[in-house]
């Protein structure tokens, strides 16, 4: 509880800093969480996935060591994403416990496999923290279709079976699908699996990664060629009917979908790529991606430096950094990758009492 409130108190100083940050061109504040994109490998090739073409993994001394820094620094949120880090549970295990000793609130992502009852147990037993599980349909049809693996639904159902059996107090999971052209109808039944076991849910709108897709150098009819995950024209109705469902079932059970009504709403937007971001994009300001041979990176700007050479606090107030953070500012890229989902204090706010409400239950 504690960590999840010195990252709520961390966030909200962060917002009160930002402006100035903004103005004097000098960044003020520390991040509020640290990707890191532990390993490339991973037992499923999903076509939406970026971080396979990188076949090694941090290695643990350096993951501690960062640890470390961002203790003493004081950045409250620790991520590690994919590859598929439960491939090297053990190891894993020894890096949440590290992390959750230095007082970092743990998050990771996993596509369900080998998240059994002894890894929970043992998460718990480290102190836990937040899980989030990837379900991109409620059928085996469409998961495995989208996962690129036989037998990947049985996997995260597996995983959010094994939550819902034991639901230490000290985990939260999540359970997020990623909404492309393939699983438009399934959002609501993925809501169903998520409520029924006790998680939290909320939906991540593909991204190709690719400017000129959406900055509209590519015609729409063409799109589809390049990237078969988009929605298409024709399913524009289902598209709008899946996140009409989402923001109703928001309504109706209060504190289960995060993604707030604003977002769930732009992704229509999106995906007919009549979105424009209109405000600036403040990433840079709060998070910081490291990637699995040790660089550090912004969203799409390349290499800012390597974790293995320099303190990640050097990284975090470079000359390269602060020039990005610019370059970032000025984006009109409609992308929906966290910018738009910056949350005002009163949303931290009432985040924080749904969360409280949700521990107090049980
Ligand atoms: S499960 Fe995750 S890490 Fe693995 S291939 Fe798919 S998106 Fe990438
Ligand atoms: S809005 Fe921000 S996160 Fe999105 S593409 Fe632009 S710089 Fe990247």
């Amino acid at each position: 509880m504690y960590r999840e409130l010195k990252y709520a108190t961390n966030y909200i100083w962060n917002n009160q800093l930002l402006a100035l940050s903004i103005r004097t061109g000098k960044c003020l504040v520390k991040p509020c969480q640290i990707y890191v994109l532990w390993t490339g490998i991973c037992n499923f090739s999903c076509p939406m996935c970026k971080v396979q073409e990188w076949k090694e993994k941090l290695p643990y001394d350096v993951v501690i060591d960062l640890i470390d820094q961002l203790s003493e620094w004081g950045v409250p949120r620790f991520t590690i994403a994919g590859g598929e880090p439960l491939l090297f549970r053990d190891e894993f295990l020894r890096i949440l416990a590290h992390a959750n000793r230095k007082g970092l609130l743990t998050h990771f992502s996993t596509n369900g496999t080998n998240f059994d009852r002894k890894f929970l147990q043992e998460y718990s037993r480290v102190g836990g923290g937040q899980v989030t599980v990837s379900l991109d349909g409620c059928t085996k049809k469409t998961h495995d279709r989208m996962r690129n693996y036989d037998g990947a639904f049985e996997i995260a159902l597996n995983a959010v079976e094994t939550y819902k059996e034991s639901k230490p107090r000290n985990v939260t999971l999540k359970v997020q699908p990623v909404l492309t052209n393939e699983n438009l109808g399934e959002m609501e039944g993925v809501f169903e699996i998520a409520r029924e076991s006790g998680a939290l849910f909320s939906i991540q709108a593909y991204d190709p990664m690719d400017f000129a897709v959406l900055k509209k150098e590519v015609p729409l009819q063409e799109i589809r060629k390049k990237h078969p995950l988009w929605v298409s024209e024709e399913n524009f109705p289902l598209l709008k009917e899946s996140i009409e469902s989402i923001l109703k079932l928001r309504k109706t059970h209060p504190g289960i979908v995060l993604n707030t009504p604003e977002h769930l709403r732009d992704m229509i937007l999106y995906f007919e790529r009549r979105l424009s971001f209109e405000g600036r994009c403040l990433v840079g300001y709060t998070s910081l991606f490291i990637l699995p041979d040790g660089h550090s990176t912004m969203c799409l700007y390349g290499d800012i430096g390597s974790i293995k050479e320099q303190p990640i606090r050097e990284l975090w107030h470079s000359e390269k950094l602060e020039r990005i953070r610019k370059q970032m500012l000025e984006c009109d890229r409609p992308c929906l990758n966290g910018c738009a989902q910056r949350h005002t204090t009163g949303k931290i706010l009432s985040e924080g009492f749904n969360y409280l409400r949700r521990r107090l239950r049980g």
